[in-house]
Formats: structure tokens, sequence, C-alpha cells
């Protein structure tokens, strides 16, 4: 039996790997604004710790790699990080989710580091709204970290777009022209019940098909074929359009059948499902002089503990008592 097949026969490639549990941004969909507790320094994973996960995972048969966090670009020496992990061979697919508050300085060493891929989350195109869902300011540096990344030759860029019923599903005709003008893949992700504290409520999920046929009224829609390391993501077109519009339907058409990931969080437990709270430690394996044997034992244990399916459709809020920031998403 290949060593990365969980009990339901998913092969598990894809590793998302939390760098930190510290943002610069306070999304209200995401972080709390109170009873957050950031983790101890000593608790955080160093990057050598980390890498020795991704290799025990590569060895397994992981082949995708994101770095996410919290915000990955505030961890001191990240594009180092980026590098040494672009260094393992094997690793087929590495790439970033950002924020892209701090993409205007750091795309161009990140690319150097070997990073092509990235994933920028703006959940509207209205500077006033931004402050509204981020609670800050650096609506200006987002969209010039974006330039800045095109010009530097990131390829896809892809903009994650949260939508929120009453929040930004006025924006739809909006992303629909950035996707033709621009050569930017534009996700519409549906709002997950993660956390305690999130804000989320049913009144405020919209599910993908409902946004597919609203923006429908503006052009044809035409499907684009999965490609290998293609997420969950349906992916179409505008005619003659520069970039996509993607769908990512965790709650109204959950892809568990075909999920392939584990999450491992900044404070070293791997996540077999992000919906539920299970987690398997290797931390304390990676700090009390495991060996390779028992690192292996621990990932393994991980796979094994991969549910078949999450329940999320049934719309109760707070599904995880982490709050995204802490799980990476
Ligand atoms: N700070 C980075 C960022 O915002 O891109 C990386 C971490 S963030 C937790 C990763 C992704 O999770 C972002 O695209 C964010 O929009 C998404 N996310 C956070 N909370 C969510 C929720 N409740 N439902 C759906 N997506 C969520
Ligand atoms: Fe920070 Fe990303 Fe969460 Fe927003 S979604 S608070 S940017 S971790």
């Amino acid at each position: 039996m290949a060593p990365n097949l969980d009990p339901y026969n998913r092969e598990i490639t894809y590793l998302r790997v939390s760098v930190t549990d510290r943002c610069n941004l306070q999304c209200v969909y995401c972080m709390p604004i109170q009873d957050l507790k950031l983790l101890d320094h000593s608790n955080i994973l160093s990057y050598e710790e980390i890498l020795e996960v991704i290799r025990m995972g590569v060895d397994l048969g992981v082949r995708k790699v994101r770095l996410t966090g919290g915000e990955p670009l505030l961890r001191s020496n990240f594009v180092n990080f980026v590098e040494s992990v672009n260094r393992i061979p094997k690793i087929e697919d590495m790439s970033l989710t950002t924020n892209g508050v701090l993409l205007q300085d750091m795309a161009e060493p990140l690319f150097e580091a070997g990073l092509r891929r990235i994933n920028v989350s703006l959940d509207t195109l209205d500077p006033l709204k931004y402050r509204k869902i981020t609670r800050r300011d650096s609506f200006d540096a987002v969209w010039k970290g974006l330039q800045v990344a095109e010009a530097v030759g990131f390829s896809p860029i892809k903009v994650n777009v949260v939508a929120i019923r009453g929040l930004n599903d006025d924006e739809l005709r909006q992303f629909a022209h950035l996707s033709m003008q621009r050569p930017f893949h534009v996700r519409f992700i549906e709002y997950m019940p993660i956390g305690q504290n999130s804000n989320w409520g049913p009144e405020k999920h919209i599910s993908s098909d409902e946004i597919r046929s609203k923006l429908e009224t503006l052009g044809s829609l035409h499907k684009i074929p999965h490609a290998i390391h293609d997420g969950p993501a349906e992916r179409y077109r505008f005619e003659s359009a520069a970039g996509e519009i993607g769908f990512i339907s965790a709650m109204s058409h959950h892809f568990c059948p075909s999920c392939n990931r584990l999450r491992l969080t900044a404070d070293g437990r791997l996540r077999p499902c992000l919906f539920a709270d299970d987690e398997v430690d290797i931390k304390s394996t990676l700090r009390n002089g495991g060996g390779q044997e028992d690192l292996k034992e621990v990932f393994q244990e991980a796979i094994a503990r991969k549910p078949r399916r999450h329940h999320a459709e049934i719309l109760v809020r707070g599904q995880s008592a982490r709050p995204m920031s802490t799980i990476g998403g």
C-alpha cells in the first residue's frame, strides 16, 4: 500500500504549511477582535523544524506545498525559507497565500527565491470597504503589490475573494472586469464557519452557483478543464479575457472525495481536516529527539485520521475552535 493513502483511498500529496499565527490585518471573517490568543514564540516551529516536516511529507509522497499563515510575509527571513523549500527535490508545485500588504517590496526577492505561484486575498476593490473588512487601511499597498507581482513575472496570480452576502456580492461586475482586463485568476471562495468568533452566519453564505449565475448575466463563461495540481476550484473564462474566474465551493459542493491535503499549523500540529479540530502533534516528536521513523509514524497517523468528509453544509457556526488565521486557510 502506498505510504500516503488514507483510509478512503485518497492519496495525500498536498501539504499546506502555516508559518505564523501573526497577521497585519484583522479580517472580520477570520480573526476575532477579542480573545485572540497569540502563540508564544517558543511554541512556533522553527524553519528548520518545518523543513523537516516538509521533507518527511515529500518522502511519503507530498508533491505540492503551499505556504500560508497568519500572514506569512510577516515572518522574518521568510525569503530564505522559501529558497530552502524550493531546493527540496520532488516538490512539483510551491505556492504562497498572502494578504499582499507587504508584496510590493517582497515580490521580487520571492521570485528570485524560486516562487512562481501566488494567491493574494482581496475581497473588495473598494478601499473603504476594504477597511471595513480588514480593519486596516492597506488597500493601496495590496493593489500595488499585485501590480509588482505581475511585473516581476508571477504566474498565475490568483485573487482570492471570500464571497459574503451583503458585503461584497454587489461587486461581481468589478471582479468580472478585473478578470477580463488583467491576467488574474479571480476565485470566489464560499464563506466557511471556521472559528468560534468569526462573524459567520447562514444569512451571509452565498453559494458559488448563485455567484456564477449572476456573473453569467455579464457574459458567457467558458469552462476550463482541470490541469494537474489544480485544486478544487472550478475554472472559467469570459470570452477573450486575460484572466479567469474560479469557484471554490467547500460548503455547497464539498470536494472531500478528492481531498488530498494535510495542514501543518504554526505550532506544529498536523490537521487532517480544515473543519475538524482533531490534530496530531508532530512538534513533540521533533523536539524530543524523534528520528525519521518516529516522524514518519506521526505523519502517517495524521493521514490515517482523515475523516471521510466534513459536514459543514449543515449550516452552524464555529465548526472549528481555532480561528482560520491559526490554521492557514
Ligand atoms: N493571511 C493570508 C491571506 O489572507 O491570504 C493567508 C492566511 S488566510 C487564513 C488564507 C485564506 O483563508 C485567505 O484567502 C482568506 O480569505 C481565507 N479565509 C479566512 N477565513 C475564511 C472563512 N471564514 N471562510 C473562507 N475563507 C476564509
Ligand atoms: Fe490575516 Fe489572512 Fe486572516 Fe485576513 S484572512 S486576518 S489577512 S490571516
